[in-house]
């Protein structure tokens, strides 16, 4: 069952798949098959709030999505892959909170690994957009992993909470509503990612209880029981429901099984079969 005070969030990171026009079909479908798809209670899980759904398009598919997405009978929440922390300048490439904001995007993902390992994302510049975008209002998914040599070589828990110290603003600076909701923290360890190696519930749980365990070092035990903790790495509607038996783990975050429909859907009806 999944905790009250946090419910459960399914996010799909669609990465740099799918085109507008593949983008169509995936919500004509994803409408056209979610009545039989989701189990009986969906809607009222949806309704009071215990269960989540959100889709991260691409940037040119994001418009796209959020009129789509008003016409699914579900509510889903479209965020974007990455936003800069200054609000207008010479940047070239990358998109503003403000721009995001006059579409009707509210959410952003920020320190993906792929960010990290192949567009020179820092711990610094992940924490720049995770503290920008909170102030301006944004809910941040924000990113943590270690990578494989990380884990075998004992390290697991110094990264995590170097990655997390990097995402949280100082004690005081309104970290109290951030942590009320607004900051997420997916904990996708980077061996995992698009490997078909999940980690083990055991696993997951591990990190996601150490992960807690840092909150309420830091923030006491309310906000920490309050913080949706995600986990992504290869999770597919074969793994998700054992994944989200844990009790720490309050939903995930799913890349290459977000990008088809059925799966997508899938991965949703776990998500309410855990809100009853
Ligand atoms: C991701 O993109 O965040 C991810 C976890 O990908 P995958 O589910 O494909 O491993």
């Amino acid at each position: 069952m999944a905790n009250p005070d946090r419910g459960v969030l399914i996010a799909g990171n669609w990465k740099m798949n799918h085109t507008l026009g593949e983008t169509e079909r995936f919500f004509s479908e994803l409408k056209a098959k979610a009545p039989q798809a989701l189990p009986a209670g969906t809607a009222e899980a949806f309704r009071s709030g215990r269960l989540r759904g959100c889709l991260i398009p691409p940037q040119l598919a994001l418009e796209r999505s959020l009129r789509l997405a008003r016409e699914l009978p579900f509510p889903l929440e479209i965020a974007s892959q990455n936003a800069h922390w200054e609000k207008q300048g010479a940047f070239t490439g990358e998109v503003s909170g403000p721009m995001l904001q006059e579409l009707g995007i509210r959410w952003a993902l920020v320190g993906h690994s792929e960010r990290r390992q192949l567009f020179g994302e820092t711990d610094e510049t992940a924490r720049k957009r995770s503290e920008s975008l909170l102030t301006q209002g944004f809910v941040v998914l924000f990113c943590v992993g270690e990578t494989r040599a990380e884990r075998e070589s004992g390290q697991t828990h110094a990264v995590l909470s170097r990655q997390l110290s990097g995402a949280l603003p100082e004690r005081g600076k309104g970290a109290a509503s951030f942590l009320d909701g607004r900051l997420v923290i997916a904990y996708e360890p980077v061996w995992a990612i698009g490997t078909g190696l999940t980690a083990t519930p055991e696993q997951a749980q591990e990190a996601h209880q150490a992960l807690r365990g840092m909150l309420d070092e830091r923030f006491g035990p309310e906000a920490a029981a309050k913080t949706q903790l995600l986990y992504g790495g290869s999770v597919a509607p074969s793994n998700i429901d054992s994944l989200l038996a844990c009790p720490d783990v309050d939903g995930a975050l799913v890349g290459g099984a977000s990008l088809k429909p059925e799966s997508f859907l899938a991965l949703l009806a776990a998500g309410a079969r855990r809100c009853p």
